[in-house]
């Protein structure tokens, strides 16, 4: 299947990149530089930059992850120049440590928090980064000398998933992402749906309950609120000041969890953290129900950090509840599952993005 994509959707994509080394698979236009002619195993380096940290993969041509980097970033209240900072510093320490030659590199690819405008390369807005119709995409070709591509980071996610992953031999499939934040993501009929000017498939902010919690778009009762890291955390964080003890008291004091804590809770039977993910799971089932009944998806992808943590019990959770919101008929052809690249599936996304896969 993803053979037969991938062979159908060779095209390196009409982005408007100064294409200085043309893709590797591309046979037209090449520019007859001063580099030999064998040898040609190009790489690919991909990014997943998030509000707290950076992972980054070196592709091979046979897609395959040749070199990995992780790194904390703090990029919170900073400049965008520290975040392209950021970038920079981390393309550079993968290729000095990787070895690989830097005339090999074809192309840069990285995610961002927010509205991506994803044709032109340009960060139109991020709330969790500082940067505002940034034209991130000639920046980075600038410094690195190869075209960069830059996307939604959940819509990166379920597109890496989509080609790679999970989503797989799919063609309608609705994305949950949940960590921090509840990104969501949707391919319809084979193509990624992001609406008009980008800004679609804001699925954290179903409004569900509002009269709910307050979420971080201002509005209550948005999935995000319930279902997120941020919302299991102010909900732990209420019971707390309500008197009750948890072991993850400490952990949501001044923010989220992360979701390792999570984990240790849950082994420790935890009430209150126990309560917060029935929560989560609960509003989550409601979430997916109607989006069951509004796209009648082939399949249902949960993906994310929280997901990679504790991805079967949430399955199995919303999974004994999700029959209840949505119609039969319609529920007796959607798989539900979690995602299957974990914390790679944004890396997958990038890669697919470079690749021009359709
Ligand atoms: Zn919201």
């Amino acid at each position: 299947m993803a053979e037969a994509k991938k062979a159908a959707a060779k095209k390196p994509a009409a982005k408007k990149s100064a294409a200085k080394k043309p893709a590797a698979k591309k046979p037209a236009a090449k520019k007859p530089e001063t580099k030999k002619p064998e040898a040609k195993e190009s790489y690919n380096i991909c990014l997943d930059v998030g509000g707290t940290k950076v992972l980054g993969a070196i592709f091979n041509e046979k897609d395959e992850i040749i070199y990995r980097l992780k790194k904390r970033s703090k990029s919170g209240g900073s400049e965008s120049a520290d975040v392209e900072k950021v970038i920079i510093d981390v393309v550079e320490e993968m290729i000095a440590e990787s070895g690989i030659d830097r005339k090999k590199l074809n192309a840069v690819a990285s995610c961002a928090p927010g509205i991506i405008d994803q044709d032109n390369g340009i960060v139109l807005f991020t709330p969790n980064l500082p940067w505002r119709d940034y034209d991130i995409a000639g920046v980075m070709r600038k410094k690195f000398g190869v075209p960069f591509y830059v996307g939604n980071d959940v819509n990166l996610g379920v597109w890496g998933e989509y080609h790679y992953g999970a989503g797989r031999g799919y063609k309608n499939i609705v994305g949950f992402f949940v960590g921090t934040g509840m990104g969501g993501g949707l391919v319809l009929n084979g193509s990624l749906f992001t609406g008009h000017g980008c800004k679609g498939a804001e699925l954290g902010h179903i409004i569900l309950d509002p009269e709910g919690p307050l979420c971080n778009c201002g509005q209550r009762g948005c999935l995000e609120a319930f279902s997120s890291k941020q919302g299991m955390s102010a909900y732990i964080r209420q019971q707390v000041a309500r008197g009750r003890t948890s072991t993850m008291a400490e952990a949501v004091q001044d923010g989220v969890f992360r979701s390792k804590k999570l984990v240790r809770a849950f082994e420790a039977n935890d009430r209150v953290a126990m309560e917060a993910v029935d929560r989560a799971c609960h509003w989550l089932a409601v979430a997916t129900g109607s989006m069951i009944n509004t796209f009648s998806p082939d399949l249902i992808l949960y993906g994310g950090g929280v997901i990679e943590a504790m991805g079967d019990l949430f399955l199995k959770k919303i999974l004994e509840e999700v029959d209840r919101y949505c119609l039969p008929q319609i529920r007796s052809t959607v798989d539900i599952k979690v995602a299957e690249l974990g914390d790679d599936s944004i890396l997958y996304g990038d890669l697919a993005l470079i690749k021009g896969l359709k």
